[in-house]
């Protein structure tokens, strides 16, 4: 039988101390699938991602990522921990990308927007200045960026700007699949929106797979095809995005629902 799934999570679990910030975790992402992973401040939403994303390691469980078959070896499911550090590095800089919350935790500050674009272009080997300048014109474009602001710096930009070319910096390189910390979250609401727009058509026309983490449904419900709903580090509901939203099983769901606990 043949095996698309393109991650594989089981029984993930990470501790601080004596304290299991999230445990038991396991689901499956298929290719240009968008999980959305819900629940309130502290139900350990970052830390799961983080820990999926290689930048914390595990205390429990494992994940299996399909990688693509190259010159290192065989495509198909690998458990990740197994891979080499520097093997570990590489996927984490080309085939995924991680979109942090704060644009300044995700972009290099002291560099131009366009060096900025480049930079992961030439961790694959890329060196001809015209060619990534160029490339890193069409993706200030793509994220809605005047392809002429190239040169400047990213304090230069406005914060949906300094998001929109976070993005642009971590699809430069075509990944299969992106993290995402609250996105839109520290964003002033006029600009949520239109941030939100411009990644549902991103992520359609890509056809990425995305690992959403967000505290406000109404991005799980605009992006996300599946979501799992955390609580005190666990996932306590799981399901299609509509299904979860309009017919919440669990009673936790159904408080976040009714905007009880989430404004
Ligand atoms: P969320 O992203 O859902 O708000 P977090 O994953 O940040 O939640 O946190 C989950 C739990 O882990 C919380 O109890 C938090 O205090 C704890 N935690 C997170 N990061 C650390 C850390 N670096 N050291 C100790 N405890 C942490
Ligand atoms: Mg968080």
């Amino acid at each position: 039988m043949s095996d698309d799934r393109l991650l594989s999570v089981q029984g993930l679990g990470k501790r601080y101390g004596q304290r299991w910030a999230c445990r038991h975790v396991c689901f499956d992402l298929w290719p240009g699938e968008v999980l959305a992973v819900v629940g309130e401040s502290g139900s350990g939403k970052s830390t799961l991602l983080n820990a999926l994303a290689l930048r914390t390691p595990l205390d429990e469980g494992s994940v299996h990522y399909a990688l693509r078959a190259d010159g290192n070896g065989p495509g198909g499911l690998h458990d990740l921990a197994t891979l080499s550090e520097a093997r570990q590095r590489l996927l984490a800089r080309t085939d995924w990308g991680f979109v942090e919350q704060n644009p300044r935790d995700g972009l290099r500050m002291a560099v131009s927007a366009g060096a900025n674009v480049a930079e992961r272009l030439m961790v694959l080997g890329h060196e001809h200045y015209g060619h990534l300048r160029a490339q890193a014109q069409a993706w200030l474009q793509r994220v809605e960026l005047a392809p002429e602001r190239v040169d400047e710096r990213p304090s230069q930009f406005s914060g949906g700007m300094q998001q929109r070319l976070q993005i642009a910096r971590n699809l430069v390189t075509q990944p299969r699949l992106v993290f995402m910390d609250e996105p839109t979250s520290g964003l002033d609401v006029s600009v949520q929106a239109r941030l939100l727009d411009l990644l549902r058509t991103l992520v359609d026309d890509l056809g990425l797979a995305c690992i959403v983490v967000t505290h406000d449904l109404a991005v799980a419900r605009l992006l996300a095809h599946r979501m799992l709903v955390m609580k005190d580090g666990v996932v306590v509901e799981s399901g299609l995005t509509d299904r979860v939203l309009d017919d919440p099983q669990h009673p936790y769901t159904q408080l976040l629902v009714s905007s009880v606990l989430m404004p």
